[in-house]
């Protein structure tokens, strides 16, 4: 079946086009790009006054499946994706049994195809257990299609190991995502370290954890030169470091979420202490966010990545020292970006924000995946189409998602994905067709 997609504007994945264009899709990629495109029989969109984009990517969700399907299972999690825009997540490997197998690689993927959401692409661990004594099968697992090698939840605690995979992970053309806590520091700890902190009694999580977790890393990539990104940057020395080694030359990346994008540490005051607002790295102080802005529009940050951690309602409602860490997201938090970024008075350009959530992940996959992050004729047709005119109320209740816990829940955004096509196929859809 044919779809075309009739006169919106194009956001090729780099640059946004100026004029009104048709997308044809069929079977499965994009046809053709160009004014008044017909083909018999087509089912027409009507994309007038949106932007048609390269699908959506978010490198960092997770679905808690296997082990913890009352949160979240691969099935609603990548259902909930396409409701948020997204036509491709990387599923964290932090589940339980831990995604350190060529096994449960194949498990996630398989079920991630008879989801009918997003696209669901495994990232496995670096060590098994992810307790950072013996290295998992990296070999194996990226052959049965892991796209990215991490520890998430934790960093990988042992540098001698972390340096081996690196070495590896190089070979295999599969990058390490590094969560970066240097956990001696943040044992026990809330809240950012400062004024929070000190005003609550609540311990602390400095800068520092982050920091030295990065420049470890930096210079582990430093000596074997292999690719490594930093997932879920949250403070102005993160991204200083992080920038540096990108001025070096070597090949880091990074990625930032929606909740440092647009929340400080003066909401867990403004709050009362609700769990909705404890995450991992936790929300940092206002001079950082605008660092993360600046990481943003300078290239610093390559990717935006929602770090969706979905948490039953049981887990959350109790007091904020005894609540995990982590916030579900994926399905507002295109919108949350795209209304943060209007109410800041547009800091950067629409098409680098856009950029962020389309070639720039798309660009950190593996090879056979990074055309992903570009609309093209002949690519795939993976397109997000985006409505910035369009207001809605973040209603949790609506989610496909089966977690509530959320910050904006009841909040009034502006900009919404509308669209999400995964390989020429219809995942969530808000538009008309042409009469
Ligand atoms: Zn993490």
């Amino acid at each position: 079946m044919s779809i075309i997609l009739k006169n919106g504007v194009v956001f090729d994945g780099f640059t946004l086009g100026t004029e009104r264009e048709d997308i044809l899709v069929k079977d499965g990629v994009v046809a053709r790009r160009g004014a008044d495109l017909a083909e018999e029989g087509a089912r027409l969109i009507d994309c007038a006054g949106r932007i048609v984009c390269p699908g959506f990517i978010d490198l960092h969700a997770h679905f808690r499946d296997p082990g913890f399907e009352w949160r979240e299972d691969i099935t609603s999690g990548a259902r909930a994706a396409a409701a948020g825009g997204y036509t491709t997540v990387v599923a964290m490997p932090n589940t339980e049994p831990a995604v350190d197998s060529q096994v449960a690689v194949e498990y996630v993927i398989s079920r991630g195809e008879s989801a009918g959401g997003a696209r669901v692409l495994p990232a496995a661990c670096v060590s098994r257990g992810r307790k950072g004594g013996r290295m998992a099968e990296l070999g194996l697992m990226a052959q049965s299609g892991a796209v990215f090698f991490t520890d998430d939840g934790s960093p990988v605690s042992n540098a001698g190991l972390l340096k081996t995979a690196l070495r590896y992970s190089r070979d295999l053309e599969v990058r390490i995502m590094e969560h970066p806590e240097e956990p001696s520091l943040t044992e026990g700890a809330q809240v950012n370290e400062g004024a929070v902190s000190a005003s609550s009694g609540l311990k602390g999580w400095p800068s520092s954890a982050e920091v030295i977790d990065i420049e470890r890393g930096v210079a582990l990539c430093r000596e074997t030169d292999s690719p490594i990104h930093f997932t879920h940057v949250s403070t102005e020395h993160g991204i200083d470091a992080i920038r540096r080694a990108k001025r070096e030359g070597l090949p880091v990346s990074c990625d930032v979420t929606p909740h440092h994008l647009s929340l400080d540490e003066n909401y867990v005051l403004v709050g009362r202490f609700s769990s909705t607002y404890k995450v991992n790295p936790p929300l940092r102080t206002r001079r950082d966010v605008k660092m993360l802005w600046n990481a943003v529009e300078d290239g610093t940050a390559d990717a935006i990545a929602t770090d969706h951690s979905p948490y039953h309602m049981d887990d959350k409602d109790v007091p904020f020292q005894e609540a995990p860490f982590g916030i579900a997201s994926i399905e507002c938090s295109v919108a949350v970006v795209l209304d943060t970024w209007r109410k800041l008075g547009r800091p950067v350009p629409l098409e680098r924000l856009l950029s962020l959530f389309t070639s720039g992940p798309g660009a950190l996959l593996p090879r056979s995946w990074r055309s992903l992050g570009a609309l093209r004729e002949g690519a795939r047709a993976d397109v997000t189409v985006i409505d910035m005119e369009e207001v809605r109320t973040v209603d949790v209740s609506e989610w496909k998602s089966k977690a509530r816990v959320c910050p904006w829940s009841g909040e009034m955004l502006q900009g919404w994905p509308v669209l999400a096509m995964v390989d020429g196929r219809i995942r969530m859809n808000r538009l008309e067709e042409v009469k």
